[in-house]
């Protein structure tokens, strides 16, 4: 395939775009992966809180594609936080996918009234050594938790995922992943579908002849972050992955770059958040 990827500080590669799964039961999963997959995508992003590991194994396996071919990311939930839990909770989530390892394997919140990601990230970091995990990262951390893990540990996170859409644009975490080595993930990369009314997204998409959504998923492409975005309709599915046959102008970016608010955040607060 000819699909962009994004290098790790590990050495491993991420396809830039992936199929998101969130609020997607076990039966919709299987047939949703399975269309992703046959519409070229290689990434999938769940999670154990989804509950959907289940569908998305049973999605892969109908598709059956290499398993090298793929790039398969699960998170630990904040319920299983702690050293033996999260290991534990690994195992469980390698079981229900099907799997003997995923490609990516993230703390998906910091939880930091937990006082758990450290010890978690030890964990992830054990996953790493025994081949569980390819590669490992985080998700919603803020910069003084990305200090925090790669202080004690030495071993800073390949990725963050983070709330990232034109109207959340995280500009000051993004510098801090540039300066780290850690490359930006985007979740809810089209405003949980907010963003594809906005006018300014519409006029760019009707000058390149595009929809709405394969504007703003190729400015996540075009600001180099790995984007997930989420459907379960074939055809949404088959149109957020074709996005390779155009490139946003300058004129397109000031516009997209206009967007950014300061209150644009629409998922939690990861300071307080769990
Ligand atoms: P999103 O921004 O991807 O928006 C998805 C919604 O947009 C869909 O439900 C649909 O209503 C609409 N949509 C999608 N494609 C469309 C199209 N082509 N045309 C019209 N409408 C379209 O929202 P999301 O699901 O919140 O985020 C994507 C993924 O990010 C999730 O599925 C999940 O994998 C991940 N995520 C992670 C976290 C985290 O804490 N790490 C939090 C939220 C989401």
């Amino acid at each position: 395939t000819t699909q962009p990827h994004l290098t790790f500080n590990d050495g491993r590669a991420i396809p830039q775009v992936g199929l998101g799964v969130w609020q997607t039961p076990n039966d919709v999963a299987v047939t949703a992966v399975r269309t992703a997959l046959e519409a070229g995508y290689r990434h999938v992003d769940t999670a154990a809180i989804y509950e959907n590991e289940t569908g998305v194994g049973e999605g892969i396996r109908a598709a059956g594609l290499p398993r090298d071919d793929l790039f398969v990311t699960t998170k630990v939930w904040n319920a299983d936080q702690g050293f033996d839990a999260t290991l534990k909770a690994a195992d469980a989530s390698l079981k229900r996918l099907g799997l003997d390892h995923v490609d990516l394997y993230l703390i998906h919140w910091p939880a930091p009234r937990k006082g758990l990601f450290v010890d978690t990230w030890r964990a992830l970091v054990r996953l790493r050594e025994e081949g569980r995990a390819r590669s490992i990262g985080v998700s919603n951390f803020e910069v003084e938790h990305l200090d925090r893990i790669i202080a004690e540990t030495g071993v800073t996170p390949a990725i963050n995922q983070i709330e990232l859409h034109p109207r959340f644009q995280q500009k000051a975490l993004r510098a801090a992943h540039a300066e780290r080595g850690i490359v930006t993930q985007s979740w809810s990369p089209l405003g949980q579908g907010t963003l594809l009314a906005d006018p300014a997204i519409a006029a760019i998409a009707a000058k390149h002849g595009r929809t709405p959504a394969q504007v703003i998923i190729r400015w996540h492409i075009d600001s180099g972050l790995v984007v997930i975005p989420k459907s379960v309709t074939p055809s949404r599915i088959v149109e957020n992955f074709d996005v390779f046959g155009f490139k946003l102008d300058e004129a397109d970016l000031a516009a997209i770059a206009a967007l950014d608010a300061q209150d644009g955040r629409i998922g939690p607060n990861p300071m307080t958040a769990a």
